[in-house]
């Protein structure tokens, strides 16, 4: 085992964020894979070239525009040097690592794929690096073949070189898994993917802030990455690509700065940068992305990195040796990134990230945009701890002893609960109609002052659901469009025309509280009744849609829509 090597605690004090009073909870923020958050000296750079250097940039003779065109050029310079680029100009500005490789999915793609042709991407992709080969190869008739991985979480190489053959002409793979922190052999993939002539992209954006990159070292033809995962702003990012294969691509966007004559007949393209950035860029995105540059790179990536596994390892061992929790990623080389599930009790990610978020911990919980790598581990989601320079062994230890306190409540609560259930367990509405139960659960929710009173008053609702048998969860009355697995069975109530009555359940104890709300909405009243109560607005005024994910309110409205659905169709019958 490494010795720890952990960076001084002025570099947290340099992130205001970690230093404001606001709130009465220090503040664990466990999710840099999502976002890493901004120093001083970026927030500083952004708001003083607001304050005394914007203009619009390239065209201006006037002194303030060559300033703001000094500074965006001179970002490029930083990202250039940065990246190890041979050329500035094979550095282009983008909204992020989405739209660069967007950007090469589309116009490389455009230009070099045909039918039959098979582009290579990995099972640890995130959606950002499938969905845009997706398009291409949709439009183009090329095939996508899939690097395989082990149970560990790595590529499986063998299989990757049995896959590469003359009919491959890309290579599409991220230098480090964000959901499970693998660390990939990229310089061996892209040797490979050169031998039988394909051309390689490599998705540093979970890898940019954790190590050296050198785009010469290792060959790579395009490489992209986004500003916000690197301590600097969101809305920019950073294509790399070899001069001779942007020269030869057909340009992404049209507009102005990617020209060099235009007439109704023809346009010519301005040379690179420009041709691949139509309209006005990202000024101050840029100026703030090369300010977080020179700040990680003054910290030293080397530095950077000893810390982050330092607290991998401290992560890894405390996390593994909670009963009932499974860590999802074990291999060999990882970046700071713990994934994790937990099986004994079972426990939505949902509940996790719910529940952490109550003691200030902050993680990300879901697929994390990486469904297909989900499905080849079974799983619907993962629990995820994501490490950057302001982390330190205190933090780990606060998410491991809430984990402990967690699991072991739902354990408590788990041998309490008596297996009952069914409709003969269902307690119908006794209110006149959903508007008169809304009004009663707006009245509970008024007298609970905060978040965390009223988020247990749902639970406690989820915990006295009925569960539904085994034999209702179908996939009929699976409900879709929720993160968590959520069935819904409505039935008219036994001797009556037109009055509903539900069963519902979930993985997630939230939604069982959500479903518990819904029940008292709905369950015990007419069809009519029920179309016309706009639960939607209601949710709103009692503020619940303001403490729910925007998944989780997608997730509401498609349990909404569903007992909708079954009372219209009691209407029309
Ligand atoms: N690639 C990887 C590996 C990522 O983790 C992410 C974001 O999480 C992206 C691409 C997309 O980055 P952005 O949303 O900044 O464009």
């Amino acid at each position: 085992m490494q010795p720890l090597q952990l960076l001084d605690a002025s570099v947290r004090a340099q992130f205001p964020l970690f230093t404001s009073t606001a709130s009465a909870m220090p503040l664990i923020y466990l999710d840099s894979a999502a976002s890493t958050q901004q120093p001083t000296a970026v927030i500083a750079a952004v708001s003083d070239y607001h304050r005394q250097s914007h203009a619009n940039i390239h065209r201006g003779v006037y002194q303030l525009s060559q300033t703001a065109t000094r500074l965006y050029e001179e970002a490029r310079l930083t990202v250039a040097r940065f990246l190890n680029a041979a050329d500035p100009a094979e550095c282009i500005f983008t909204r992020g690592a989405t739209e660069s490789i967007n950007l090469v999915a589309a116009c490389w793609g455009a230009a070099n794929l045909h039918a039959g042709d098979e582009i290579i991407l990995s099972t640890l992709e995130h959606h950002s690096n499938i969905v845009p080969w997706q398009l291409i190869a949709q439009k183009t008739g090329a095939q996508i073949r899939v690097i395989p991985i082990n149970d560990a979480g790595e590529l499986e190489l063998e299989a990757y070189r049995q896959l590469l053959s003359p009919r491959t002409r890309l290579v599409a793979v991220n230098q480090v898994s964000n959901a499970l922190g693998t660390i990939n052999p990229v310089r061996e993939i892209i040797a490979a993917a050169h031998a039988v002539g394909a051309v390689v992209l490599i998705d540093g954006a979970q890898w940019v802030a954790h190590g050296v990159t050198d785009v010469q070292a290792l060959d790579a033809d395009f490489y992209v990455f986004s500003g916000h995962k690197l301590y600097g702003p969101t809305g920019i990012g950073v294509l790399y690509g070899k001069r001779h294969l942007l020269d030869a691509m057909p340009p992404y966007q049209g507009g102005g700065d990617m020209i060099e004559q235009v007439t109704f007949e023809r346009t010519t393209y301005a040379p690179l940068p420009s041709k691949y950035e139509a309209g006005t860029p990202n000024i101050s995105g840029a100026v703030g992305l090369a300010t977080a540059i020179k700040w990680v790179e003054a910290l030293g990536l080397a530095q950077i990195s000893a810390h982050e596994q330092a607290l991998l390892q401290h992560a890894t061992a405390r996390l593994s040796a909670i009963f009932g929790l499974e860590i999802k990623g074990t291999a060999a080389q990882k970046s700071g990134v713990v994934s994790w599930v937990v099986v004994d009790p079972p426990l939505s990610t949902l509940d996790i990230g719910v529940e952490l978020d109550l003691r200030g911990i902050c993680i990300r919980t879901g697929h994390h945009c990486c469904q297909p790598l989900m499905e080849r581990l079974g799983i619907a989601a993962t629990a995820r701890a994501s490490f950057g320079v302001y982390n330190n062994l205190d933090d780990i230890d606060r998410l491991a002893d809430a984990l402990t306190e967690i699991i072991a409540a739902a354990r408590a609560k788990q041998s309490a609960q008596l297996e009952k259930g069914g409709w003969e367990d269902l307690k119908l509405t006794t209110a006149a109609s959903p508007a008169a139960a809304a009004a009663e659960i707006a009245e509970v929710f008024e007298f609970l002052p905060d978040w965390p009173q009223r988020h247990q008053y749902v639970i406690d609702l989820g915990d006295k659901l009925p569960p539904m048998p085994a034999a209702l969860k179908t996939a009929a009355t699976a409900v879709h469009g929720c993160q968590s697995t959520v069935h819904i069975a409505a039935r008219l109530a036994p001797g009556s025309t037109d009055m509903i009555e539900f069963l519902a359940d979930s993985d997630a104890n939230l939604v069982r509280g959500l479903i518990a709300l819904l029940q008292q909405l709905y369950s015990g009243q007419s069809a009519a009744a029920i179309l016309a109560f706009d639960a939607e607005a209601f949710f709103a005024s009692i503020g619940l849609d303001q403490h729910l994910s925007m998944s989780r309110r997608n997730g509401l409205a498609a349990m909404v829509q569903r007992v909708r659905q079954l009372a219209q169709r009691v209407v029309i019958s």
